[in-house]
């Protein structure tokens, strides 16, 4: 059997199009190639288990990608449903060009560089961005002959007899000149790697190249046993309930390389108004005042789509490490389609709540240890009231304040125990060396403050204030004199009067009046303070480079 046809397409040759616009990506191929080999054993499982067939004789179900530079090939071969010639010519031929006259007819005058061939199925189309000429060689479930189907990136195809003698499919790429990356053994694994992961069927990277080291005399050599280079079930697929801490941990460092045990994790799995599965870990930041990215990877059906897409996860929620697996996220993501989306806003706002739910039931249930965590996820958590409202009612109550004798609290409980002497004012510490002083003292007069003294921490009290109407906060050298004077004490007026001439001579201001106070403190003779309102101003006009040296 040999038979020749034309692609049925108007225009003169896709293929210069599909290699330079498809995918910005060109290792987006080792992603759409291997899916849909993993598919077809998909295909194959559901037929089995419908009692459809009972053809189990190549089990057990993988894929093999087989690279050998030498001959400049990657193959990959899978058992799955395979396809009879009927089905060559309908999926790879027909409908993969009737697509891709689609996308010619829409893209050919305004070229988006964002990824589009999900919408037209062209997955295995994206072959041809490395590959100069690609053969099939199949052999359906259904019996038949094996077909061989053979284009070299013109427009035309080559049908013939097929090699295959079991059920699935070879596809086999030969590599163009400026692809020969891809034949190197490390880089292709790697590659697989990132994109296949968690793809639901073991894959084997096979270097043909390779020569088994002879057995040395007198040794007797064991087999190598292949190992798949993914994880078919990965532990976000399965119910929280029968997931282990120590499993947990272990998908944890696996997956971000991150040896640090993670400080906690909340397990996603929602069926209902539309599905997603994932994990996400709050990790341990190495100082207090790291804000370092962390890594959300995005998957759809085990396939992976990108790490931190913007548009679908809260922005705050980037900081975390973890995996959202959603099918109904197109797996090729334009960016312009999501940001208007309305789902993708519904799963934000989802995974938003799912974080505040977690963090609640942690210092409703777990109080020591969400205190133990607190220096470390604080900064995310007031990062997320920033930018979330929602977010931020929802804590409002949850946020720990660390006081200078080093316990936590929240605000409400802060306040009603310093009631007497603080007046819904709340004393805050910005730099710790600085103001030491400040701080001993306060210690010293049996004073409260606490700690704001991270650099997302002046943004937050504003905010603070915005949500908590009445709180006052005040840095622990601003107009404190009021909390901290004794009150009844006699008052020098004569040296009021000298240190008043004495101002005002300096600063050349013949109105100047000194007020004299008497300060609980023993240990300090005089404070210089400025208003908290004045230095907030000063602070604001400073970053928006105003001179302030006549404030
Ligand atoms: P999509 O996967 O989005 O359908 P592709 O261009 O990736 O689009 O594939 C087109 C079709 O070709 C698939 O839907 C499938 O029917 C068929 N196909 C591709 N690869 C294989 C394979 N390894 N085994 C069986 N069928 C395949
Ligand atoms: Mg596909």
């Amino acid at each position: 059997m040999s038979k020749q046809g034309n692609l049925s397409i108007h225009s003169e040759n896709i293929f210069p199009i599909i290699k330079k616009w498809l995918y910005s990506d060109h290792d987006i191929f080792v992603r759409e190639i291997i899916s849909n080999a993993c598919d077809a054993i998909l295909k194959f499982k559901k037929l089995c288990d419908m009692g459809e067939t009972t053809d189990t004789l190549n089990l057990p179900f993988e894929v093999k990608v087989t690279v050998n530079e030498k001959e400049g090939t990657i193959t990959v071969s899978d058992n799955g449903i395979g396809m009879t010639e009927e089905e060559v010519e309908k999926y790879i031929t027909q409908i993969a060009f009737s697509g891709a006259e689609d996308f010619l007819n829409k893209y050919q005058d305004k070229m988006d560089k964002d990824q589009i061939i999900g919408h037209f199925g062209l997955g295995f189309y994206s072959s041809f961005m490395v590959a100069d000429t690609v053969e099939i060689d199949t052999l359906s479930y259904t019996g038949g002959e094996a077909i061989h189907w053979n284009c070299d990136g013109g427009t035309t195809y080559e049908l013939s007899e097929g090699k295959r003698t079991t059920r699935g499919t070879d596809i086999i790429l030969h590599v163009n000149e400026e692809s020969k990356e891809f034949l190197s053994y490390y880089t292709l694994s790697s590659i697989i790697e990132k994109y296949c992961n968690f793809m639901p069927v073991p894959i084997y990277v096979i270097d043909a190249n390779k020569e088994e080291e002879p057995a040395q005399e007198g040794e007797t050599k064991e087999p190598t046993v292949p190992t798949p280079v993914n994880d078919p079930v990965p532990l976000y697929t399965k119910k929280p309930s029968e997931c282990t801490d120590e499993e947990y941990k272990a998908f944890y460092s696996k997956t971000f390389m991150d040896y640090n045990e993670p400080l906690f994790w909340i397990h996603l799995d929602m069926d209902y108004p539309f599905n997603l599965k994932g994990i996400l870990y709050f990790p341990k930041l190495h100082n207090e005042y790291e804000m370092v990215e962390g890594k959300i990877k995005l998957y759809n059906n085990q396939v992976f789509v990108a790490d931190n897409i913007k548009e679908v996860i809260p922005e705050f929620l980037l900081l975390l490490k973890g995996i959202i697996d959603c099918p109904d996220i197109p797996l090729n993501v334009s960016r312009s389609f999501l940001q208007n989306d309305g789902f993708v806003k519904k799963i934000s706002d989802y995974i938003t709540k799912k974080v505040a739910d977690k963090l609640i039931s942690l210092y409703k249930k777990e109080l020591e240890h969400y205190e133990a965590c607190w220096d470390s996820i604080s900064p995310f958590v007031k990062y997320g009231c920033l930018r979330e409202e929602k977010f931020a009612d929802k804590m409002n109550d949850y946020i720990l304040y660390k006081t200078i004798d080093d316990t936590y609290t929240t605000l409400k409980d802060y306040l009603e125990k310093v009631k007497d002497t603080n007046e819904n004012k709340v004393f805050y510490v910005s730099d710790k060396e600085k103001q030491a002083q400040y701080v001993s003292m306060f210690k010293e007069n049996g004073m409260s403050a606490v700690y704001l003294n991270h650099p997302i921490d002046s943004s937050f009290i504003s905010h603070a204030e915005m949500k908590n109407k009445d709180v006052h906060f005040m840095r622990i050298d601003s107009d404190i004199s009021s909390a901290l004077k004794q009150d009844n004490a006699a008052i020098d007026t004569a040296k009021e009067e000298k240190l008043g001439k004495l101002f005002g001579e300096i600063l050349k201001q013949d109105k100047l009046k000194v007020k004299l106070e008497s300060l609980k403190s023993t240990t300090v003779p005089s404070m210089l303070l400025i208003s908290e309102e004045s230095r907030r101003m000063q602070e604001m006009m400073k970053l928006y480079g105003m001179d302030t040296a006549n404030m």
